[in-house]
């Protein structure tokens, strides 16, 4: 037994830990936040989705390169592909709800794990030249405390070490909750609430845009678009986890 197990050990003999999912005893050294049940539950998504809306495929579904898939077609995303990590759904779901809402900040390391240990994100990483989070608004941000895409950002940073920006693209209208918006409405809600301050440094690079939740898409759309005006190439979006009842 290494050190650091005995240390951990002793630790939850004072501090005994619990599964922030399922709330069981966690023991073991290697179970940070999350038991090995709930970990075997993350419903992480298969490799058959759209990567133009990162929608899941039936067996049978047919995707055309321009048109998409069936949940797609007829939309027009500013984003060039979606690799979604899991569905919005179960135990993600109550970690995302906890570490935005609850703030319970330490949670992104799980969430982090979740993402970069993905082996669909390494060769999209190794493709961009920089990677961008989906800007919340400084005053929005002031009251949460982070910027939990920000937070996801700086994971894939660490573990793959690109080059990230937190402060070209910015939000500048305080929208309000997208959540309880129709389609047409989150459009109008997040027209023009993004800008990229120093276009230059976006010119000719390929990004990665990163969000926590995708639901209809029209919000990291329109941080694409203006990171598509600001001359960016080709515009990756990674999200967490993909809402798909959210059509
Ligand atoms: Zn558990
Ligand atoms: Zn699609």
């Amino acid at each position: 037994m290494a050190l650091r197990d005995y240390y951990h050990t002793v630790l939850d003999l004072f501090y005994p830990r619990t599964c922030f999912h399922c709330n069981c005893n966690l023991n073991d050294a290697c179970e940070v936040y999350l038991c090995h049940t709930c970990k075997e539950q993350i419903p992480y998504v298969k490799d058959t989705y759209c990567t133009r809306c990162g929608a899941t495929l039936g067996p049978y579904a047919t995707v055309k390169e321009d048109e998409g898939c069936s949940r797609c077609k007829g939309k027009k995303f500013h984003f060039d592909t979606v690799t979604p990590i899991t569905h919005f759904d179960g135990v993600v779901r109550a970690l995302i709800h906890k570490f935005k809402y609850a703030k319970l900040r330490f949670l992104c390391q799980t969430l982090n794990e979740i993402v970069t240990t993905r082996p669909r994100l390494k060769p999209i990483v190794e493709e961009v030249d920089i990677i961008v989070p989906v800007p919340l608004h400084w005053l929005k941000k002031f009251h949460r405390g982070f910027n939990q895409s920000e937070l996801l950002t700086r994971g894939i940073q660490n573990h793959f070490s690109k080059p990230v920006s937190t402060r070209n693209l910015c939000r500048i209208r305080n929208t309000v909750s997208q959540t309880y918006l129709s389609k047409t409405k989150r459009q109008e809600n997040v027209r023009n609430a993004f800008k990229v301050k120093r276009p230059g440094m976006f010119a000719g690079k390929s990004i990665l845009l990163v969000d926590d939740v995708l639901t209809t898409g029209v919000t990291a759309s329109e941080c694409a678009k203006k990171l598509k005006e600001a001359g960016a190439g080709r515009v990756h979006l990674v999200v967490l986890a993909i809402a798909e009842h959210g059509k």
